[in-house]
Parts: C-alpha cells; sequence; structure tokens
C-alpha cells in the first residue's frame, strides 16, 4: 500500500531523533518539559512514545539535517520543511512544539503531530498528506498498543495523542487515536481485523457526540456476528485524558464496565432522539431512518434482531421492516 522503500522513512526517523534529542539536551528544552511535567506524563511514558521537541526558530532541523537542495527536496516530501513560494525559502514546519511521532503498523515513523506549549492557534498541527502518510487510514498508537499488548481482545478509540498517552501512563495501553479525521469505515475494517471489540470514547462535548455516531456509521458495515462495539460517553468537558488523570485507573476500568453502550442500544436512543416513536409519525420516522441503516449491517443475526427491535418499536411487523428496508436504496 505504501512505497516500502522511500527514502522518506529514513529522513522521518532522522527527524524524530533530532526531535528526541532536543526534548533532553536543546537550550531551549525547559519550557517543553515543564509543559509534559504539567501535563502528568512521566519521563518513561515520553520515552516509550518516543515524544520529543522542536525547538523555537525557522530552521533548526533545516540546519540539523542540512544537505544540498535535493535533500531538502525530500525533506519537503516528507512534510518536514516547507517552501515559501515566493522567496523560495525553506523552513521548518515544527516549531517551539511537543512533537508525536506517528507510527505505521511496522512501527516505521511516518508523520508528526505538533502541540503547541500554550494556548496558540493552531494547538495541534499534523504533517500533511505525503507518499508514507495517509491520514484517513493511520491510527496513531495502534503500533504501540500492539506492542504493549500480546492478547489485545478491544481497542478503545479516542480523540487525541494526549489521550492515547495518559491512558497508556495509567495502564490502559489499549488506546488508538485518528488523526484530526473521523473515524472511517477504513479504521474500522483494520480494528476488527486485529480485534473482536472496539470502544469508543470520545470528548464530553458536541464534537465528541457528533463523532461517536459518525463512528457507528463507519461500524456497521463492518458488524458480523461475533464483533462488537460499544461506546462511552463521557461527562461534559471531560476527555479521556482529563479524567484517566482525575478519577484514576480503577474508576476509569469501572466506568467502562459499567457505562460502556452497546451499539445496538446507542443506535435506538440515538434515532429516539431524532424521531419520537410515542406517534405514529415517529414512529414512521424511526423506521425510516433506522432500516437502511441496520441494512448495512453483514451480520445476520445482529441484523435480524435489530430489525426486531425496530418492530417493537414501532409497532411494523418484521416482514414490513425488512421490505421496507431493502426497499430503500442504501445511502451512497
Ligand atoms: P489538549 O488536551 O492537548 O489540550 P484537546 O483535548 O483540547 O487537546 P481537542 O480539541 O479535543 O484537543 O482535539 C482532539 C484531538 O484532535 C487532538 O488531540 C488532535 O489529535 C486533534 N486535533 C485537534 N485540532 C487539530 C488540528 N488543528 N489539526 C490536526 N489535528 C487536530
Ligand atoms: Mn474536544
Ligand atoms: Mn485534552
Ligand atoms: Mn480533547
Amino acid at each position: 500500500r505504501q512505497p516500502t522503500d522511500s527514502p522518506l522513512y529514513a529522513l522521518l526517523t532522522a527527524a524524530a531523533d533530532y526531535y528526541r534529542q532536543a526534548l533532553k539536551s536543546h537550550p531551549t528544552r525547559k519550557a517543553a518539559v515543564d509543559y509534559l511535567k504539567g501535563r502528568g506524563l512521566s519521563g518513561e511514558i515520553a520515552r516509550d512514545f518516543g515524544l520529543g521537541f522542536a525547538p523555537p526558530g525557522w530552521d533548526n532541523l533545516l540546519k540539523h539535517l542540512g544537505g544540498d537542495s535535493l535533500q531538502h527536496k525530500a525533506l519537503i516530501d516528507a512534510g518536514l520543511l516547507i517552501e515559501n513560494t515566493d522567496s523560495g525559502k525553506r523552513y521548518d514546519r515544527f516549531r517551539d512544539r511537543v512533537m508525536f511521532p506517528i507510527r505505521d503498523s511496522r512501527g516505521r515513523i511516518i508523520a508528526f503531530g505538533g502541540r503547541v506549549l500554550g494556548d496558540d492557534k493552531p494547538k495541534y498541527l499534523n504533517s500533511p498528506e505525503t507518499p508514507v502518510f495517509h491520514k484517513g487510514q493511520e491510527l496513531y498508537g495502534l503500533f504501540e498498543a500492539r506492542q504493549n499488548n500480546r492478547n489485545l481482545d478491544e481497542i478503545m478509540v479516542v480523540e487525541g495523542y494526549m489521550d492515547v498517552i495518559a491512558l497508556a501512563q495509567q495502564g490502559l495501553r489499549n488506546a488508538v487515536a485518528t488523526l484530526g479525521t473521523a473515524t472511517s469505515e477504513e479504521h474500522l475494517k483494520r480494528l476488527f481485523r486485529i480485534v473482536p471489540s472496539v470502544l469508543f470514547c470520545f470528548d464530553g462535548d458536541q464534537a465528541g457526540r457528533n463523532a461517536a455516531w459518525r463512528a457507528l456509521e463507519s461500524t456497521l458495515p463492518s458488524l458480523q456476528d461475533g464483533r462488537r462495539a460499544r461506546f462511552l460517553f463521557l461527562p461534559e468537558g471531560e476527555d479521556p485524558d482529563s479524567l484517566v488523570r482525575a478519577e484514576g485507573t480503577d474508576a476509569f476500568r469501572a466506568r467502562i464496565t459499567q457505562h460502556a453502550q452497546p451499539l445496538a442500544d446507542y443506535f435506538f436512543q440515538h434515532l429516539m432522539e431524532e424521531a419520537d416513536p410515542r406517534s405514529l409519525e415517529g414512529k414512521a420516522h424511526l423506521a425510516t431512518l433506522a432500516a437502511p441503516l441496520i441494512e448495512k449491517i453483514p451480520g445476520t443475526n445482529l441484523r435480524t434482531l435489530m430489525r426486531q427491535r425496530l418492530s417493537e418499536i414501532t409497532g411494523l411487523s418484521g416482514e414490513t421492516v425488512s421490505q421496507f428496508a431493502s426497499s430503500i436504496p442504501a445511502a451512497p
């Protein structure tokens, strides 16, 4: 899928080495170290995830990896340098940021995320699409999660780098994050090749709730019988990072056990907020919304059970529900 022999890998690895080294020894490192400490991260977890620091300034990496014009071009292709189209001047993409190396499933560094040390905008900056980095397919932390778990049985999907790392530091080493994109069908296909169960745990805000429903839609085509997805909704204003640090590992685990909602439950609950089945009109609307989605499920048993559930809620016969469903063209 990706060029296995791309010269970009070596450059990305060299950049990661540079950023890691800068976090250890650059004269301006203190701000970054203090920032990470302030967020409760240990040196050990920072090492595990290969965190680094892009020092302030326009040409730290440029000078370090230096080279001729050909090398500069390769660094631009790798997303590490930017060329000003007017002046032709080249400069570091990542400046004065904490650096999160992003690995592919084989552990090769393919991109970076960088976070500002304060509240400046944009808070996060990712590598652009490159020949070795396709944002919509990669999952941050997947390589690390597989490294750290011999028998992964469930993967947790969260929104951000810091969520993955904070959870890992608290012993929950099975979290991955999408890279500022919605959870796609591609992501889910990939995850279900590794584990039979996926737990979505997005931020307790409107963006997080919207992301959860989109994730549900992306999950349906992967739901063969024997697989499952669950959703854990967090209190307003919390994300996995803030919550696991506030309440600790045991409480967070207990929260999962007690509150993770099976996909089918969330499915009907959410749709019943849109279409109130207390009226006939609501029942009709609910059936229209639910039926085509249920038909996306490849697992025959789950699909049948969800049709039955829809027919219980609406009073439409099971036959009507499934006929009705198959008469509606699936969404593009
Ligand atoms: P932090 O905890 O570091 O302050 P956050 O939890 O406030 O970040 P959110 O706004 O919730 O961050 O965003 C969740 C995740 O989405 C981020 O961790 C990052 O991975 C990604 N993200 C956010 N903004 C951007 C952006 N501008 N570009 C790329 N990815 C982004
Ligand atoms: Mn958020
Ligand atoms: Mn956060
Ligand atoms: Mn967040």
